[in-house]
């Protein structure tokens, strides 16, 4: 199975989402979060390499040099913590591949930045969410709603209020 960033991130978020979203579970929706997220990357960081695909994974951009970077930007910091695991696993999936790398989190509307490092416990805790991932994508039904305020904005919030 393909484990991609945006399947940690909702791993951490939402546990029914990540099932959703893995079982190709898709909304017809026109979601504005999205499109005002990729005008944002758009008109940051146009100077930057953007949009790196290596293996499973794919990040925002990269800046190259002594001190290689693997950038993320984010419209808001609303979903903080999802988006460090997302980034993590970046970090920890190019270290599989011998590059160590620092990440940085942007969200340009509020000019804020966050580094982060693979400490050995994130990286044991990647691995464990991995693991876990592939367990609850398998399961045949999705975990059950667990209510929250991220849910107003979620893709599937009508699938799970109903
Ligand atoms: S609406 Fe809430 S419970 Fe349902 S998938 Fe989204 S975040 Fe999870």
């Amino acid at each position: 199975m393909n484990i991609t960033g945006v399947m940690i991130q909702y791993y951490v978020a939402c546990k029914r989402e990540l099932w959703f979203f893995a079982n190709q579970i898709n909304m017809n929706y026109d979601n504005e979060d999205i499109n005002i997220g990729k005008l944002i990357h758009e008109k940051s960081y146009s100077r930057e390499s953007k949009d790196v695909n290596l293996g499973e994974v794919a990040f925002d951009f990269v800046r190259k040099g002594k001190n290689s970077t693997i950038f993320e930007v984010k419209k808001s910091s609303r979903l903080e913590e999802p988006v460090r695991y997302q980034l993590y696993y970046y970090l920890w999936y190019v270290k599989q591949l011998g590059k160590e790398m620092k990440g940085v989190i942007v969200y340009p509307k509020e000019k804020k930045r966050e580094e982060l490092e693979l400490t050995p416990e994130i990286e044991a805790r990647i691995e464990w969410i991995i693991e876990d991932i592939k367990k609850i994508v398998s399961m045949p039904l999705p975990p059950p709603v667990k209510v929250m305020p991220y849910c107003k904005r979620c893709t599937y919030y009508e699938l799970c209020m109903v």
